[in-house]
């Protein structure tokens, strides 16, 4: 069971340039691999491609073989969850907070994460700090193997950030979740992470095209 991505290259149109050229990366059961890299890299694209939310337009990204993707039919949610940046934009705005829980699955929400004076509050009486920690109560109700957390704690100050990695960090290890922890804060990923690698690394450098013998979808 792991997380991985092999030879991924992405564009957002057919004509657009390459934000991810051929990266290859693995994430394992109840691993941190931090993803640290300047704004604009391609970090956050990247994250999408591992979560299954767009598909690479060269190379494969898989789970224990299979490509990540929530079974609506089954009833089955992505096996990897995504806990975005930009919160607010992943909620709708017509669910409250306790709605948005209740959807994801049925479980403790950690007060930590989200104090019972927010339950009832809409995506606009919440802060963006809020929202982030909202998001992530989420996606561990969602039951997954593996979570994207992309800059995850931005909006939050150090106290708020410290306590959101701690909660989530002791979680994730008790149940063996995978986690990809993207950020461009190098000494956050310093600390939560096992290790980190750097987007730079992972990616051929700007303008590289991809081979004719690359696998195409
Ligand atoms: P980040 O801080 O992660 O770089 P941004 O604040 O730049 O993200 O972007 C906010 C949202 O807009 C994200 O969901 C991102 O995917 C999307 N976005 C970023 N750049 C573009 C673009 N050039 N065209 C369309 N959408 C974009
Ligand atoms: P990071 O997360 O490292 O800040 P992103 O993955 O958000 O980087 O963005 C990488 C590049 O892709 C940027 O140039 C951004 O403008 C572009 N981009 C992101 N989302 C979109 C989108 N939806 N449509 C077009 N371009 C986008």
């Amino acid at each position: 069971m792991t997380l991985l991505a092999e030879d991924v290259w992405f564009r957002y149109g057919r004509r657009g340039p390459w934000v991810v050229r051929g990266a290859s990366l693995a994430v394992a059961p109840g691993e941190v691999v931090g993803l640290h890299g300047p704004s604009g890299a391609g970090k956050s694209t990247l994250g999408g491609l591992l979560a299954g939310l767009v598909a690479p337009s060269r190379g494969r990204v898989t789970v224990d073989g299979v490509p990540p993707r929530p079974d609506r039919r089954a009833g089955r949610p992505n096996p990897v969850q995504f806990a975005h940046q930009h919160a607010h934009l992943a909620m709708d705005p017509r669910w409250s907070v306790r709605e948005v829980l209740a959807e994801a699955g049925a479980g403790e929400v950690p007060a930590e994460l989200v104090p019972a004076a927010l339950l009832d509050r809409f995506p606009h009486e919440i802060s963006g700090g809020e929202a982030q920690r909202v998001n992530v109560a989420r996606a561990l109700l969602a039951g997954p193997r593996f979570l994207v957390a992309d800059e995850i704690t931005a909006s939050l100050d150090a106290i708020g950030q410290a306590r959101v990695w701690r909660l989530l960090l002791a979680r994730v290890r008790a149940r063996g979740i995978g986690v990809l922890a993207i950020s461009h804060d190098r000494p956050l990923l310093d600390v939560v992470a096992d290790r980190v690698v750097a987007f730079a690394d992972l990616t051929a450098p700007a303008g590289a095209e991809p081979d004719g013998t690359s696998p195409d979808r």
